[in-house]
């Protein structure tokens, strides 16, 4: 049997890193990547046969855990019929459909294979749209790896981004203004004097990609006033938290608290791939008829609508439908992060957690981080030893302190248990 580090040094000299995704390289925590085998329900093995408790669950899209047989059964049915077509089926509208009747702020969708494909496409249609070029992100959100989104804050407000990437001029994203994350005042003074430039803020609402971090519900009252006063779109990146918070997304979570609250426009994958290679964007009906072939913005895909992942992800929508699916999800997963408090107080170290539905974050702390700045300010050399802890004891959390972790309907309650035990050993030792 090949071991992981084998596995490693192999993957090295054919794939840059050994992985085709920076974070499953381990760098940020040190030590080999685990090269998974197989998965079930709550569990993956790697190459060496050792099972992990998984938290990471593919960054989110197995909300049902490994190997549900109703997916499983819809895959294998889809597949018997061809894997791709470059032409209509059934099966798209079928699944716009569903995304439509879930997504009140939803009125079309179009169907794309991944997240960055999504959001690199509702910017350009949201630049359509306006006919505007500025746009607003925060620091800490991730909106994939187009060219313009990959921009970290220049020195001053009224300066526009550098590139976080070789490889990106910056004249490509001179128009990005990347500002920090629930700061009122930024976002004002943005408005106040480029607001009539402004095509769209593109946001996580619930960012899960600098741990996790709500955005204030002061600070998303605000945006979206300022956003429709200046006619710039409010564009919600739900890569990561639609159907995964809660069965609206984190939109769904900001209509409970701001009312008539509702994006413009919406960014989606993960879950609704069900871990297929699978990403939607939509908006209004009159937003989404500017793109190709109705409109001028042009945006097309090879592989775009799959057949076999547009059954996955349907397959996936139906199960996480059904009545009570994110009540007991989401006691399951503040149980887990329950479970790590109580660990890290039984063990005398500070930790804070949060969730919504099926998304956790937790950070060596004793508050929790409201930006970017201060998640990465937290105790890194802890969360690795930490993170190494766990994983020598069976369970697998996302190998970074700035990324969120994702509780599937498959974790029972003896893993939670479980988990608790293994992070009050490790917190210990
Ligand atoms: C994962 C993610 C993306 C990128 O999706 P890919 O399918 O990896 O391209 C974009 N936005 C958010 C919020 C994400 O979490």
């Amino acid at each position: 049997m090949s071991t992981n580090e084998e596995l490693f040094a192999r993957a090295q000299r054919v794939i840059p890193g050994g992985v085709n995704s920076p974070v499953r390289a381990f760098r940020a925590v040190g030590g080999t990547p685990r090269f998974i085998q197989r998965a079930q329900g709550a569990y993956i093995w790697d190459a060496e046969g050792r099972r992990y408790i998984d938290y990471i669950g593919s960054w989110g899209p197995m909300i049902l855990g490994h190997g549900h047989p109703a997916v499983l059964e819809a895959v294998q049915k889809a597949a018997m019929d061809g894997f791709s077509f470059g032409a209509p089926t059934e099966r798209e509208i079928e699944l716009a459909e569903a995304i439509i009747g879930l997504v009140p702020s939803v009125e079309q969708v179009r169907l794309v294979s991944s997240g960055t494909e999504a959001g690199m496409s509702a910017l350009r249609l949201a630049r359509g749209a306006t006919g505007r070029s500025k746009i607003i992100k925060f620091e800490g959100c991730y909106h994939g790896h187009a060219d313009a989104l990959l921009v970290k804050a220049g020195s001053g407000l009224a300066t526009f981004g550098f590139p976080t990437s070789a490889g990106v001029p910056e004249d490509v994203v001179k128009h990005t203004l990347v500002l920090e994350y629930n700061n009122l005042a930024q976002i004002e003074e943005a408005f106040a004097t480029q607001g009539h430039e402004i095509a769209c803020v593109m946001i996580e609402a619930i960012a899960g990609n600098m741990n996790f971090v709500r955005a204030s519900v002061p600070f998303m009252t605000r945006l979206r006033e300022l956003c429709t006063k200046h006619g710039a779109m409010l564009v919600f990146d739900e890569v990561m938290t639609g159907f995964r918070v809660g069965l609206g997304g984190a939109q769904g979570v900001y209509a409970k608290l701001i009312p008539g609250f509702k994006p413009d426009m919406s960014v989606f994958g993960k879950v609704i791939g069900g871990g297929m290679p699978l990403a939607a964007f939509g908006g209004t009906r009159d937003v989404m008829s500017q793109l190709a072939p109705l409109g001028p913005v042009y945006q097309a895909g090879t592989l775009s609508g799959n057949p076999v992942a547009t059954a996955c992800g349907l397959a996936t929508l139906k199960e996480i439908a059904q009545p009570g699916f994110y009540e007991a999800l989401g006691a399951k997963t503040r149980a887990m992060v329950a479970g790590l408090e109580a660990a890290a107080k039984d063990a005398g170290v500070p930790l804070v957690g949060d969730s919504e539905g099926g998304m956790f974050g937790f950070f060596f702390a004793s508050e929790l981080p409201q930006n970017y700045g201060v998640v990465m300010a937290t105790d890194k050399e802890r969360f690795n030893r930490f993170f190494h802890g766990m994983l020598e004891r069976g369970v697998y959390l996302a190998p970074a302190l700035y990324e969120a972790g994702f509780v599937s309907a498959a974790h029972t309650a003896d893993d939670i248990a479980a988990t608790q035990a293994a992070a009050l050993a490790a917190l210990r030792s």
